[in-house]
């Protein structure tokens, strides 16, 4: 792999002290970080020592930050403010840091003059350049008077002192919707520093919105690879930073989350085609999804038909559709996925490269070596030619008529919470899913956020928002696999005659789709005495239905999209919790 760029992180996107947080960046393999200076007023080391401590762990330091109101301000306030940043620069000295971070004022004393902040900041810049120093100049988005990029280029420039430039940070910049592409006209060694975040599209304050859901980039809504190349095409050659406030990295396992972080910008320089690495493979679909414990498989029409050679394991078949039985491990879960990809070994590297954690496999004699990965939620994930591995068991003969269904259409997994952008990266980077819009509904015990990935294959993630408390009488982190049929009607009507336990749907779910669809009064009775749910969008429509929980948390879902429908029947995952708590309690 070439890595053209460096990688840095803000200490501040990491939980702990700052040991914690230095350790854990190193681990992951990161070049520099930023030094908050929160992060060092708590430390116990002197600057000097932390300078030798990032100096033994590998990792330089690349800026030290905020300066805060400094700009534009009377006389006085100017003198003070100086005083204040001689004081720092002792420290960076100390540090061995060269760059600080001033971020545009918010002060109450300063003032709208441009000309003024320009002459202050030229002050500034003199004063580092003794020192040897520099200052990187940022628009917050909430600046009182600076707050866009260009506004700060214009005072940077009108300073025209070598040791002033801009920082550019991606938050303040997208949030505003403000076009990156002006970007160019900065010359590149006038761009100081770059900080990168992404976060979802939301509705709100925007200082409210910055501290709490930056998200690192690949897992929001912001196109961070358009914002990235109009920086390097202005040749900035600095690290590549991020910059990230978040509520739930803020207090989860810094080692995890830096590895998290680090897959952002591997991901971020793929996307920039900087990276000599496999391209995300293109699946050709589910090979195989397993099951963990007893599942009665042949009530939804499956066939037995093959042994594993030397674990206890079951292939069962219908259609396309594989699911594997395994009597090994937690009873009742998903496993396993096996996804199909043209070139197994060249998937292997590049997940290694996207630091996907590696499982250790054992392949019997003549057995087909896997290669296995670990999802942030711990399901194991086998990346497979589609049929490679079918030689490992050993055909039993049997046959069965099968009940229409035809393959896999997607798989359901419950998230834990902190895991869930973890996740959608995760997929992303290491097999090239694009996630779908984040979904939020009110389900029967508490609000969940569903957002689907897609490419060859499609998964569903999601998460409980908040799980506190006794009182929780929800399926806890249910899973499913979704197969596809080509008549729901139909499959049901045969599955109920094979006996399999399907979930009834309340009366009143087909008065209101009545109401709401407009349509005809036979289907709807049709899809009411199978208790199959609908769903459609402007493409097409999606028609499905469940079954009872098969395990402790695992169940199954039957599809049939109509035309180009490409959602996940999320408006309906509320009747089916509900319909689930019900089958449960009527049958204890
Ligand atoms: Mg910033
Ligand atoms: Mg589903």
């Amino acid at each position: 792999m070439r890595r053209d760029l460096r990688t840095a992180i803000a200490t501040v996107c990491l939980s702990g002290t700052l040991d914690d947080k230095l350790a854990a960046a190193a681990e992951a393999g990161f070049d520099g970080i930023e030094l908050f200076e929160n992060d060092l007023l708590a430390s116990r080391r002197s600057p000097a020592e932390i300078r030798q401590r990032c100096a033994d762990l590998g990792l330089s330091i690349d800026l030290y930050q905020p300066f805060r109101d400094f700009e534009a301000v009377p006389p006085d306030v100017l003198a003070a403010n100086l005083r204040r940043a001689e004081h720092k620069f002792d420290v960076m000295a100390e540090l061995g840091v060269d760059t600080v971070l001033v971020c545009s004022s918010v002060s109450q004393e300063a003032i709208d003059d441009d000309d003024l902040a320009a002459e202050q900041l030229h002050l500034l810049g003199s004063r580092a350049a003794e020192r040897g120093l520099r200052i990187a100049y940022e628009a917050l988005a909430w600046g009182r008077f600076v707050n866009g990029y260009e506004h700060a280029w214009r005072i940077v420039r009108r300073a025209a002192h070598p040791a002033l430039g801009v920082c550019l940070d991606s938050f303040h910049i997208l949030s505003k919707g403000d076009d990156p592409r002006a970007i160019r006209a900065i010359p590149g060694e006038k761009i100081f520093f770059l900080q990168l975040a992404d976060a979802p599209v939301l509705p709100m304050d925007v200082l409210q919105w910055s501290r709490h859901h930056r998200l690192f980039p690949g897992q929001g809504d912001f196109d961070l690879t358009t914002f990235t190349r109009n920086v390097l095409d202005a040749g900035y050659r600095g690290p590549l930073s991020l910059e990230v406030f978040n509520d739930v990295f803020r207090q989860s396992d810094p080692y995890r989350a830096a590895v998290d972080a680090l897959r952002s910008l591997v991901s971020l320089q793929d996307s920039l085609r900087l990276l000599d690495i496999p391209a995300a493979p293109v699946s050709t679909g589910y090979a195989f999804a397993e099951v963990v414990g007893e599942t009665n498989l042949a009530g939804l029409g499956f066939t037995r038909t093959g042994v594993h050679r030397s674990k206890p394991v079951e292939l069962w078949t219908q259609g396309e559709a594989r699911v594997l039985v395994n009597a090994n491990g937690e009873p009742g879960a998903i496993g396993a996925l096996g996804i199909a990809v043209p070139d197994p070994a060249a998937a292997a590297q590049r997940a290694k490269i996207m630091l996907a954690p590696p499982l250790s496999r054992t392949a019997g004699p003549g057995e087909a070596p896997l290669t296995a990965i670990a999802a942030p939620d711990g399901t194991e994930i086998f990346l497979c030619a589609n049929d490679d591995w079918l030689g490992d068991f050993v055909p039993t003969g049997e046959s069965s008529p099968g009940a229409g269904i035809t393959g896999i259409d997607h798989v359901a997994l419950t998230q834990p919470f902190d895991n869930f952008d973890e996740a959608t990266l995760f997929y992303r980077a290491v097999l090239g899913l694009e996630p779908g819009a984040t979904a939020e509904f009110a389900a029967p015990f508490g609000l969940v956020r569903v957002r689907g990935v897609s490419g060859g294959v499609r998964l569903t993630l999601d998460a409980a928002l908040v799980r506190r408390g006794g009182w929780a009488p929800a399926v806890a982190e249910p899973q499913h696999i979704a197969f596809t049929c080509t008549d729901a009607v139909e499959c049901a009507r045969t599955l109920r005659q094979l006996g399999a336990r399907l979930l009834e749907i309340p009366g009143n779910y087909y008065d209101d789709l009545a109401a709401r669809t407009g349509l005809p009064a036979e289907r709807i009775e049709v899809l009411r005495e199978q208790s199959v749910l609908y769903d459609r969008d402007s493409d097409g429509e999606y028609l499905h239905f469940y079954t009872e929980l098969a395990g402790a948390r695992v169940f199954f879902e039957v599809v049939q999209r109509v035309g180009g429908y490409r959602g996940f029947g999320v408006l309906n995952a509320p009747l089916r919790m509900a319909a689930h708590h019900d089958a449960r309690v009527l049958r204890t």
